[in-house]
Protein backbone atom coordinates (compact mmCIF):
# COMPACT_ATOMS: atom_id res chain seq x y z
CA UNK A 1 0.00 0.00 0.00
CA UNK A 2 1.45 3.54 -0.90
CA UNK A 3 -0.19 6.44 0.51
CA UNK A 4 -0.80 9.86 -0.96
CA UNK A 5 -0.01 12.92 1.18
CA UNK A 6 -2.00 16.60 0.12
CA UNK A 7 0.26 19.47 1.23
CA UNK A 8 -2.14 22.59 1.16
CA UNK A 9 -5.91 23.89 2.33
CA UNK A 10 -6.65 26.20 -0.57
CA UNK A 11 -8.70 25.38 -3.67
CA UNK A 12 -5.98 23.11 -5.80
CA UNK A 13 -5.51 20.62 -2.39
CA UNK A 14 -9.09 20.44 -1.86
CA UNK A 15 -9.73 19.82 -5.57
CA UNK A 16 -7.15 17.03 -5.35
CA UNK A 17 -8.22 15.67 -2.14
CA UNK A 18 -11.67 15.30 -3.71
CA UNK A 19 -10.63 13.72 -6.58
CA UNK A 20 -8.39 10.86 -4.66
CA UNK A 21 -11.23 10.26 -2.26
CA UNK A 22 -13.20 9.50 -5.02
CA UNK A 23 -10.87 6.56 -7.09
CA UNK A 24 -7.69 6.40 -5.16
CA UNK A 25 -7.84 3.01 -2.92
CA UNK A 26 -4.07 2.16 -2.93
CA UNK A 27 -3.53 2.81 0.93
CA UNK A 28 -4.64 6.64 3.26
CA UNK A 29 -5.28 10.10 1.75
CA UNK A 30 -4.26 12.90 4.00
CA UNK A 31 -4.63 16.32 3.54
CA UNK A 32 -2.59 18.80 5.01
CA UNK A 33 -4.04 21.82 5.37
CA UNK A 34 -2.85 24.07 7.34
CA UNK A 35 -4.36 26.23 10.34
CA UNK A 36 -7.17 28.07 8.52
CA UNK A 37 -10.12 26.87 6.92
CA UNK A 38 -9.67 23.80 4.58
CA UNK A 39 -10.90 24.60 0.82
CA UNK A 40 -11.01 28.64 0.90
CA UNK A 41 -7.46 29.25 0.69
CA UNK A 42 -6.53 32.84 -0.25
CA UNK A 43 -9.38 33.57 -2.77
CA UNK A 44 -12.04 32.49 -1.21
CA UNK A 45 -11.49 33.04 2.42
CA UNK A 46 -12.88 36.66 1.88
CA UNK A 47 -16.06 37.52 3.59
CA UNK A 48 -16.69 40.94 1.58
CA UNK A 49 -19.24 40.17 -0.88
CA UNK A 50 -17.99 42.61 -3.21
CA UNK A 51 -15.16 40.69 -3.86
CA UNK A 52 -16.97 38.59 -7.10
CA UNK A 53 -15.64 35.38 -8.99
CA UNK A 54 -13.71 36.62 -12.09
CA UNK A 55 -15.30 33.46 -13.90
CA UNK A 56 -18.91 33.03 -14.35
CA UNK A 57 -20.24 30.80 -12.04
CA UNK A 58 -21.64 27.61 -15.26
CA UNK A 59 -17.33 27.56 -15.13
CA UNK A 60 -16.35 27.44 -11.35
CA UNK A 61 -16.79 23.69 -10.27
CA UNK A 62 -14.09 22.41 -8.10
CA UNK A 63 -14.60 18.90 -9.37
CA UNK A 64 -14.30 17.77 -13.43
CA UNK A 65 -16.63 15.68 -13.82
CA UNK A 66 -19.33 18.17 -11.66
CA UNK A 67 -17.88 21.37 -13.10
CA UNK A 68 -21.55 22.32 -13.20
CA UNK A 69 -22.05 21.78 -9.58
CA UNK A 70 -21.87 25.71 -8.28
CA UNK A 71 -24.47 26.61 -10.31
CA UNK A 72 -26.85 24.65 -8.69
CA UNK A 73 -25.34 25.31 -5.09
CA UNK A 74 -25.62 29.20 -5.44
CA UNK A 75 -28.89 28.73 -6.82
CA UNK A 76 -29.94 27.15 -3.55
CA UNK A 77 -28.38 29.88 -1.49
CA UNK A 78 -29.35 33.00 -3.42
CA UNK A 79 -32.93 31.76 -5.51
CA UNK A 80 -32.43 32.45 -8.84
CA UNK A 81 -28.91 32.72 -10.68
CA UNK A 82 -27.80 32.28 -13.68
CA UNK A 83 -24.44 30.67 -15.12
CA UNK A 84 -23.48 34.18 -16.68
CA UNK A 85 -23.50 35.69 -13.39
CA UNK A 86 -20.48 36.73 -11.45
CA UNK A 87 -20.67 35.56 -7.90
CA UNK A 88 -19.45 36.17 -4.70
CA UNK A 89 -16.11 34.58 -3.80
CA UNK A 90 -17.21 33.47 -0.31
CA UNK A 91 -20.20 31.61 -1.90
CA UNK A 92 -17.46 29.31 -3.75
CA UNK A 93 -15.22 28.78 -0.90
CA UNK A 94 -18.64 27.88 1.21
CA UNK A 95 -19.55 25.02 -2.14
CA UNK A 96 -15.89 24.30 -1.96
CA UNK A 97 -16.37 22.90 1.50
CA UNK A 98 -19.63 21.54 0.93
CA UNK A 99 -18.52 19.74 -2.22
CA UNK A 100 -15.41 18.14 -0.43
CA UNK A 101 -17.55 17.66 2.57
CA UNK A 102 -19.98 15.14 0.47
CA UNK A 103 -17.02 13.50 -1.32
CA UNK A 104 -15.74 12.86 2.70
CA UNK A 105 -19.24 11.22 3.58
CA UNK A 106 -19.31 9.58 0.73
CA UNK A 107 -15.48 8.09 1.12
CA UNK A 108 -16.79 7.09 4.63
CA UNK A 109 -19.52 4.75 3.76
CA UNK A 110 -17.38 3.22 1.14
CA UNK A 111 -15.01 2.56 3.97
CA UNK A 112 -11.77 4.47 1.66
CA UNK A 113 -9.07 5.43 4.55
CA UNK A 114 -8.63 9.37 4.66
CA UNK A 115 -7.39 12.24 7.54
CA UNK A 116 -7.14 15.35 7.46
CA UNK A 117 -4.45 17.21 9.60
CA UNK A 118 -4.88 20.62 10.71
CA UNK A 119 -1.34 21.71 10.75
CA UNK A 120 1.37 22.17 7.80
CA UNK A 121 3.85 19.80 6.23
CA UNK A 122 7.13 21.23 7.79
CA UNK A 123 9.70 18.78 5.91
CA UNK A 124 9.53 16.44 3.24
CA UNK A 125 12.34 13.68 3.10
CA UNK A 126 12.82 11.20 -0.20
CA UNK A 127 13.00 7.38 0.95
CA UNK A 128 13.99 6.53 -2.61
CA UNK A 129 11.75 3.86 -3.90
CA UNK A 130 9.80 3.94 -0.70
CA UNK A 131 8.62 7.35 -1.64
CA UNK A 132 8.58 9.85 1.13
CA UNK A 133 8.31 11.17 4.79
CA UNK A 134 6.54 14.18 5.29
CA UNK A 135 6.98 15.94 8.72
CA UNK A 136 3.54 17.68 9.55
CA UNK A 137 3.31 19.80 12.85
CA UNK A 138 6.31 19.76 15.09
CA UNK A 139 7.24 15.84 15.00
CA UNK A 140 5.03 13.70 13.63
CA UNK A 141 6.04 11.61 10.35
CA UNK A 142 3.87 10.22 7.99
CA UNK A 143 5.53 7.64 5.31
CA UNK A 144 3.76 7.73 2.14
CA UNK A 145 4.08 7.02 -1.54
CA UNK A 146 3.85 10.22 -3.54
CA UNK A 147 3.22 13.81 -2.42
CA UNK A 148 1.26 16.98 -4.03
CA UNK A 149 1.91 20.15 -3.54
CA UNK A 150 -0.67 22.34 -4.28
CA UNK A 151 0.82 25.35 -1.35
CA UNK A 152 -0.55 28.46 -3.30
CA UNK A 153 1.31 30.91 -4.16
CA UNK A 154 4.07 32.71 -1.12
CA UNK A 155 2.98 35.81 1.13
CA UNK A 156 4.23 38.68 -0.20
CA UNK A 157 7.61 40.02 0.26
CA UNK A 158 8.11 43.68 0.74
CA UNK A 159 9.37 45.64 -2.42
CA UNK A 160 12.53 46.08 -2.50
CA UNK A 161 12.05 49.83 -2.38
CA UNK A 162 10.58 49.76 0.80
CA UNK A 163 12.56 50.99 3.62
CA UNK A 164 12.70 48.90 7.04
CA UNK A 165 11.14 52.08 8.78
CA UNK A 166 8.59 52.21 6.63
CA UNK A 167 7.80 48.34 7.28
CA UNK A 168 8.23 48.83 10.86
CA UNK A 169 5.47 51.78 10.77
CA UNK A 170 2.51 49.65 10.89
CA UNK A 171 1.45 51.45 7.83
CA UNK A 172 2.68 49.65 5.01
CA UNK A 173 0.49 46.44 4.91
CA UNK A 174 1.40 43.19 3.08
CA UNK A 175 -1.20 41.44 3.01
CA UNK A 176 -3.88 43.30 0.70
CA UNK A 177 -6.70 40.95 2.69
CA UNK A 178 -5.94 41.78 6.21
CA UNK A 179 -7.26 45.44 6.15
CA UNK A 180 -8.74 45.19 9.66
CA UNK A 181 -6.04 45.34 11.07
CA UNK A 182 -6.11 48.87 10.29
CA UNK A 183 -8.71 50.51 12.67
CA UNK A 184 -7.98 53.85 12.43
CA UNK A 185 -9.29 55.53 8.71
CA UNK A 186 -6.77 57.05 6.87
CA UNK A 187 -6.92 60.69 4.75
CA UNK A 188 -5.22 58.42 2.03
CA UNK A 189 -4.28 54.77 0.74
CA UNK A 190 -1.54 54.19 -1.59
CA UNK A 191 -2.33 50.83 -3.25
CA UNK A 192 0.67 49.54 -5.17
CA UNK A 193 -0.41 46.85 -7.50
CA UNK A 194 -3.37 47.53 -10.57
CA UNK A 195 -4.96 43.63 -11.01
CA UNK A 196 -7.42 41.99 -10.05
CA UNK A 197 -6.05 41.75 -5.96
CA UNK A 198 -5.70 45.56 -6.13
CA UNK A 199 -8.91 45.93 -7.53
CA UNK A 200 -10.69 44.05 -4.63
CA UNK A 201 -8.07 45.90 -2.03
CA UNK A 202 -9.64 49.24 -3.02
CA UNK A 203 -13.25 48.42 -2.94
CA UNK A 204 -13.03 46.86 0.62
CA UNK A 205 -11.35 50.22 1.12
CA UNK A 206 -13.41 52.53 -0.01
CA UNK A 207 -16.42 50.51 1.61
CA UNK A 208 -14.26 50.40 5.38
CA UNK A 209 -13.20 54.06 4.92
CA UNK A 210 -15.66 56.06 2.40
CA UNK A 211 -13.70 59.74 3.54
CA UNK A 212 -10.16 58.26 2.36
CA UNK A 213 -8.76 59.21 -1.13
CA UNK A 214 -7.38 56.43 -2.75
CA UNK A 215 -4.81 55.74 -5.43
CA UNK A 216 -3.53 52.63 -7.18
CA UNK A 217 -0.16 52.89 -8.63
CA UNK A 218 1.40 50.24 -11.14
CA UNK A 219 4.39 50.90 -13.76
CA UNK A 220 2.05 50.86 -16.95
CA UNK A 221 -1.33 52.10 -14.65
CA UNK A 222 -3.86 49.43 -16.20
CA UNK A 223 -6.50 48.20 -14.23
CA UNK A 224 -7.88 44.72 -15.90
CA UNK A 225 -10.26 45.09 -18.66
CA UNK A 226 -14.08 44.63 -18.08
CA UNK A 227 -15.69 41.14 -19.01
CA UNK A 228 -18.75 41.55 -20.95
CA UNK A 229 -21.91 41.73 -19.20
CA UNK A 230 -23.05 38.36 -21.42
CA UNK A 231 -20.89 35.41 -23.04
CA UNK A 232 -19.47 36.68 -26.21
CA UNK A 233 -20.09 34.77 -29.76
CA UNK A 234 -17.03 32.92 -30.59
CA UNK A 235 -14.57 34.35 -33.19
CA UNK A 236 -15.42 32.88 -36.30
CA UNK A 237 -11.72 32.52 -37.44
CA UNK A 238 -10.56 30.78 -33.80
CA UNK A 239 -9.14 27.87 -35.09
CA UNK A 240 -7.11 29.41 -38.06
CA UNK A 241 -5.37 31.57 -35.16
CA UNK A 242 -5.34 28.77 -33.38
CA UNK A 243 -3.08 26.89 -35.91
CA UNK A 244 -1.15 30.01 -36.88
CA UNK A 245 -0.44 31.27 -33.27
CA UNK A 246 1.15 27.48 -32.38
CA UNK A 247 3.18 27.87 -35.44
CA UNK A 248 4.79 30.32 -34.10
CA UNK A 249 7.62 30.59 -31.10
CA UNK A 250 8.12 34.06 -30.97
CA UNK A 251 5.94 36.42 -28.69
CA UNK A 252 6.32 39.58 -31.24
CA UNK A 253 5.09 37.35 -33.97
CA UNK A 254 2.20 35.87 -31.79
CA UNK A 255 1.43 39.01 -30.52
CA UNK A 256 1.03 40.69 -34.46
CA UNK A 257 -0.96 37.95 -35.42
CA UNK A 258 -3.74 38.08 -32.65
CA UNK A 259 -3.53 42.41 -33.83
CA UNK A 260 -4.11 41.29 -37.07
CA UNK A 261 -7.24 39.44 -35.79
CA UNK A 262 -8.31 41.68 -33.67
CA UNK A 263 -8.12 44.21 -36.65
CA UNK A 264 -10.18 41.79 -39.16
CA UNK A 265 -12.45 40.62 -36.62
CA UNK A 266 -15.26 43.46 -37.75
CA UNK A 267 -17.98 42.79 -35.31
CA UNK A 268 -16.22 40.12 -32.87
CA UNK A 269 -15.72 41.55 -29.44
CA UNK A 270 -11.80 41.16 -28.77
CA UNK A 271 -12.19 39.51 -25.55
CA UNK A 272 -13.52 36.38 -27.28
CA UNK A 273 -10.42 36.39 -29.22
CA UNK A 274 -8.86 36.14 -26.12
CA UNK A 275 -10.38 33.45 -24.43
CA UNK A 276 -10.91 31.22 -27.42
CA UNK A 277 -6.71 31.34 -26.99
CA UNK A 278 -7.25 29.71 -23.42
CA UNK A 279 -7.37 25.89 -24.94
CA UNK A 280 -3.70 26.80 -26.34
CA UNK A 281 -1.80 28.95 -24.08
CA UNK A 282 -0.31 26.36 -21.85
CA UNK A 283 1.20 25.18 -25.61
CA UNK A 284 2.19 28.53 -26.75
CA UNK A 285 4.04 29.37 -23.26
CA UNK A 286 5.70 25.84 -23.65
CA UNK A 287 6.85 26.58 -27.13
CA UNK A 288 9.08 29.64 -25.73
CA UNK A 289 12.34 29.73 -24.95
CA UNK A 290 13.82 30.96 -21.47
CA UNK A 291 14.76 33.94 -23.77
CA UNK A 292 11.57 34.03 -25.13
CA UNK A 293 9.26 33.92 -22.13
CA UNK A 294 11.42 36.57 -20.65
CA UNK A 295 10.65 38.80 -23.50
CA UNK A 296 7.40 38.40 -23.02
CA UNK A 297 7.45 38.77 -19.26
CA UNK A 298 9.04 42.00 -19.81
CA UNK A 299 7.22 43.44 -22.64
CA UNK A 300 3.72 41.83 -22.76
CA UNK A 301 2.56 40.34 -19.86
CA UNK A 302 1.29 43.87 -18.16
CA UNK A 303 -1.08 43.90 -21.11
CA UNK A 304 -1.95 40.37 -21.18
CA UNK A 305 -2.72 39.73 -17.94
CA UNK A 306 -5.24 43.26 -18.17
CA UNK A 307 -6.71 41.55 -20.56
CA UNK A 308 -6.95 37.81 -20.15
CA UNK A 309 -7.75 38.59 -16.26
CA UNK A 310 -10.90 40.52 -16.63
CA UNK A 311 -12.99 42.19 -14.05
CA UNK A 312 -16.65 41.06 -13.14
CA UNK A 313 -18.76 43.51 -15.46
CA UNK A 314 -20.49 44.70 -11.55
CA UNK A 315 -16.81 45.47 -10.23
CA UNK A 316 -15.90 47.58 -12.99
CA UNK A 317 -18.27 49.30 -12.75
CA UNK A 318 -17.83 50.24 -8.90
CA UNK A 319 -14.37 51.29 -9.58
CA UNK A 320 -14.94 53.20 -12.53
CA UNK A 321 -17.97 55.33 -9.86
CA UNK A 322 -14.82 55.84 -7.62
CA UNK A 323 -12.93 57.14 -10.47
CA UNK A 324 -16.20 59.71 -11.49
CA UNK A 325 -16.81 60.64 -7.58
CA UNK A 326 -12.85 61.69 -7.89
CA UNK A 327 -11.89 59.44 -4.68
CA UNK A 328 -9.86 57.10 -6.73
CA UNK A 329 -6.39 57.72 -8.83
CA UNK A 330 -4.54 55.52 -11.34
CA UNK A 331 -1.14 56.70 -11.85
CA UNK A 332 1.42 55.08 -14.11
CA UNK A 333 4.55 55.42 -12.49
CA UNK A 334 7.45 53.31 -10.69
CA UNK A 335 7.31 53.28 -6.74
CA UNK A 336 11.60 54.57 -6.37
CA UNK A 337 10.91 54.55 -2.24
CA UNK A 338 8.28 53.81 0.83
CA UNK A 339 10.31 55.70 4.07
CA UNK A 340 8.82 57.04 7.28
CA UNK A 341 6.10 57.14 9.32
CA UNK A 342 2.81 58.43 9.94
CA UNK A 343 2.52 59.26 6.95
CA UNK A 344 4.55 57.39 4.96
CA UNK A 345 6.12 58.87 1.86
CA UNK A 346 6.03 57.28 -1.15
CA UNK A 347 8.27 58.70 -4.24
CA UNK A 348 7.49 57.93 -7.92
CA UNK A 349 8.73 58.69 -11.07
CA UNK A 350 5.52 59.16 -13.22
CA UNK A 351 5.88 56.94 -16.48
CA UNK A 352 4.97 59.61 -19.22
CA UNK A 353 7.10 62.40 -17.41
CA UNK A 354 9.60 60.86 -15.90
CA UNK A 355 9.41 63.17 -13.30
CA UNK A 356 9.84 62.27 -9.70
CA UNK A 357 7.48 63.19 -6.79
CA UNK A 358 6.59 62.24 -3.58
CA UNK A 359 2.91 62.04 -2.09
CA UNK A 360 2.63 60.95 1.65
CA UNK A 361 -0.02 58.32 2.59
CA UNK A 362 -1.86 57.20 6.09
CA UNK A 363 -1.62 53.64 4.50
CA UNK A 364 0.11 51.49 1.90
CA UNK A 365 -1.12 48.54 0.92
CA UNK A 366 1.23 46.05 -1.03
CA UNK A 367 -1.27 44.16 -3.89
CA UNK A 368 1.31 43.24 -6.75
CA UNK A 369 0.07 39.87 -7.40
CA UNK A 370 1.15 35.99 -7.04
CA UNK A 371 4.71 35.88 -6.11
CA UNK A 372 6.25 32.13 -6.82
CA UNK A 373 10.00 33.01 -6.66
CA UNK A 374 10.33 30.19 -4.42
CA UNK A 375 14.35 30.91 -4.15
CA UNK A 376 13.30 34.05 -2.53
CA UNK A 377 10.73 33.43 -0.47
CA UNK A 378 10.25 32.51 3.01
CA UNK A 379 8.20 29.51 2.40
CA UNK A 380 9.81 27.07 4.76
CA UNK A 381 8.68 23.92 3.12
CA UNK A 382 9.74 24.87 -0.04
CA UNK A 383 12.98 26.38 0.78
CA UNK A 384 13.50 23.10 2.51
CA UNK A 385 12.88 21.07 -1.01
CA UNK A 386 15.18 23.54 -2.67
CA UNK A 387 17.90 23.23 -0.29
CA UNK A 388 17.69 19.15 -0.23
CA UNK A 389 17.71 19.14 -4.28
CA UNK A 390 14.07 18.17 -3.90
CA UNK A 391 12.58 20.97 -6.25
CA UNK A 392 14.30 23.06 -8.44
CA UNK A 393 13.17 26.93 -9.23
CA UNK A 394 12.39 28.35 -11.98
CA UNK A 395 15.25 30.12 -13.43
CA UNK A 396 12.44 33.25 -14.26
CA UNK A 397 10.70 33.14 -10.92
CA UNK A 398 7.63 31.78 -12.02
CA UNK A 399 7.22 28.33 -8.98
CA UNK A 400 9.19 25.06 -9.13
CA UNK A 401 11.09 23.10 -12.52
CA UNK A 402 8.46 20.31 -13.42
CA UNK A 403 7.58 17.68 -15.65
CA UNK A 404 4.60 17.86 -17.82
CA UNK A 405 2.68 15.33 -15.66
CA UNK A 406 3.58 18.16 -12.69
CA UNK A 407 6.32 15.76 -10.84
CA UNK A 408 9.13 17.75 -10.18
CA UNK A 409 12.51 18.72 -11.87
CA UNK A 410 15.28 17.29 -8.69
CA UNK A 411 18.60 19.97 -8.71
CA UNK A 412 20.21 17.30 -10.60
CA UNK A 413 18.06 17.68 -13.69
CA UNK A 414 15.98 13.81 -12.94
CA UNK A 415 12.66 13.53 -12.51
CA UNK A 416 11.61 13.54 -8.61
CA UNK A 417 8.91 10.50 -8.96
CA UNK A 418 6.33 10.57 -6.45
CA UNK A 419 6.39 14.65 -5.92
CA UNK A 420 3.87 16.30 -7.69
CA UNK A 421 2.70 19.97 -7.91
CA UNK A 422 -0.48 22.17 -8.73
CA UNK A 423 -1.76 25.04 -9.42
CA UNK A 424 0.84 28.56 -9.06
CA UNK A 425 3.94 26.38 -8.46
CA UNK A 426 3.56 25.29 -11.90
CA UNK A 427 3.51 28.47 -13.75
CA UNK A 428 6.72 28.39 -15.24
CA UNK A 429 5.69 24.85 -16.53
CA UNK A 430 2.39 26.01 -17.71
CA UNK A 431 1.87 29.50 -17.16
CA UNK A 432 -1.93 29.32 -17.32
CA UNK A 433 -2.68 27.15 -14.68
CA UNK A 434 -3.69 29.30 -11.42
CA UNK A 435 -8.00 29.46 -11.76
CA UNK A 436 -10.06 26.80 -11.09
CA UNK A 437 -10.66 25.20 -14.83
CA UNK A 438 -7.53 24.35 -14.84
CA UNK A 439 -6.78 23.51 -11.38
CA UNK A 440 -9.66 21.25 -11.34
CA UNK A 441 -8.58 19.65 -14.79
CA UNK A 442 -4.98 18.97 -13.21
CA UNK A 443 -6.64 17.86 -9.74
CA UNK A 444 -8.70 14.94 -11.81
CA UNK A 445 -5.61 13.99 -14.22
CA UNK A 446 -3.13 13.43 -11.29
CA UNK A 447 -5.86 11.48 -9.25
CA UNK A 448 -6.50 8.84 -12.35
CA UNK A 449 -2.62 8.80 -12.67
CA UNK A 450 -2.30 8.17 -9.07
CA UNK A 451 -4.81 5.45 -8.99
CA UNK A 452 -4.13 3.90 -11.85
CA UNK A 453 -0.38 3.64 -10.70
CA UNK A 454 -1.78 2.27 -7.88
CA UNK A 455 -3.96 -0.45 -9.19
CA UNK A 456 -0.54 -1.98 -11.81
CA UNK A 457 1.80 -1.78 -8.37
CA UNK A 458 -0.98 -4.31 -6.23
CA UNK A 459 -1.18 -6.24 -9.19
CA UNK A 460 2.42 -6.45 -10.09
CA UNK A 461 2.90 -7.20 -6.52
CA UNK A 462 0.33 -9.78 -6.37
CA UNK A 463 1.80 -11.68 -9.32
CA UNK A 464 5.28 -12.49 -7.82
CA UNK A 465 5.66 -15.78 -6.78
C1 LIG B 1 -7.86 37.25 -5.00
C2 LIG B 1 -7.97 36.11 -5.94
C3 LIG B 1 -9.14 35.93 -6.66
C4 LIG B 1 -9.26 34.85 -7.53
N1 LIG B 1 -10.42 34.68 -8.21
C5 LIG B 1 -10.57 33.61 -9.00
C6 LIG B 1 -11.80 33.35 -9.68
O1 LIG B 1 -12.74 34.12 -9.58
N2 LIG B 1 -11.89 32.25 -10.45
C7 LIG B 1 -10.85 31.38 -10.59
O2 LIG B 1 -10.99 30.38 -11.30
N3 LIG B 1 -9.66 31.61 -9.98
C8 LIG B 1 -9.50 32.69 -9.20
N4 LIG B 1 -8.32 32.91 -8.57
C9 LIG B 1 -7.21 32.00 -8.81
C10 LIG B 1 -6.97 31.14 -7.61
O3 LIG B 1 -5.57 31.17 -7.48
C11 LIG B 1 -7.45 29.73 -7.70
O4 LIG B 1 -8.81 29.69 -8.05
C12 LIG B 1 -7.29 28.95 -6.40
O5 LIG B 1 -7.92 29.60 -5.36
C13 LIG B 1 -5.85 28.67 -6.06
O6 LIG B 1 -5.86 27.84 -4.94
P1 LIG B 1 -4.53 27.18 -4.37
O7 LIG B 1 -4.99 26.10 -3.47
O8 LIG B 1 -3.63 26.82 -5.48
O9 LIG B 1 -3.78 28.33 -3.59
P2 LIG B 1 -4.09 29.11 -2.17
O10 LIG B 1 -5.46 29.64 -2.22
O11 LIG B 1 -2.98 30.03 -2.03
O12 LIG B 1 -4.04 27.94 -1.12
C14 LIG B 1 -2.86 27.31 -0.71
C15 LIG B 1 -3.01 26.89 0.72
O13 LIG B 1 -1.94 26.07 1.12
C16 LIG B 1 -1.56 26.41 2.42
N5 LIG B 1 -0.18 26.00 2.67
C17 LIG B 1 0.96 26.58 2.25
N6 LIG B 1 2.03 25.90 2.70
C18 LIG B 1 1.55 24.87 3.42
C19 LIG B 1 2.18 23.83 4.17
N7 LIG B 1 3.50 23.72 4.26
N8 LIG B 1 1.38 22.93 4.81
C20 LIG B 1 0.03 23.02 4.73
N9 LIG B 1 -0.61 24.00 4.05
C21 LIG B 1 0.15 24.91 3.41
C22 LIG B 1 -1.76 27.92 2.47
O14 LIG B 1 -1.85 28.38 3.80
C23 LIG B 1 -3.06 28.05 1.70
O15 LIG B 1 -4.15 27.90 2.54
C24 LIG B 1 -8.17 33.97 -7.71
C25 LIG B 1 -6.98 34.19 -6.98
C26 LIG B 1 -6.89 35.23 -6.10
C27 LIG B 1 -5.61 35.42 -5.32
Amino acid sequence: MADVAVIGGGAAGAAAFGELLARFDGGTVHWIVGQHAPGRGVAYATSDDQHLLNVRAAAMGVFQEHAEDFLQHASRQLGQVKGTDFLPRRLFGDFIQAQVGARIDTARRAGRSFRIHPESAREIVSRGKDGYAVRVGADRWLEVGHVVLAVGALAQRPLRTVSTTALASGAYELDPWRLDRHPQAPRRVVVIGTGLTAVDTLLSAAAKWPHAELIAVSRHGLLPFNHAALPLAPYARQEALNQALLASDCPAAMFRLVRRALDDAGDTDWRSIIDGMRPINATLWQRLTHARRRQFLRHARWVWEAARHRMAPATGEAIYQLHEEGRLQVLAARVLDVDGSAPLQVTLRERATQLVSALEADLVIQATGLDTAVAYGAHDLLSQLLRDGLATADPLQLGVLAQPDGQLTHADGRVQHGLYAIGSLLRGNLWECTAMPEIRAAAHRLAVHLSQASSVARESASELP
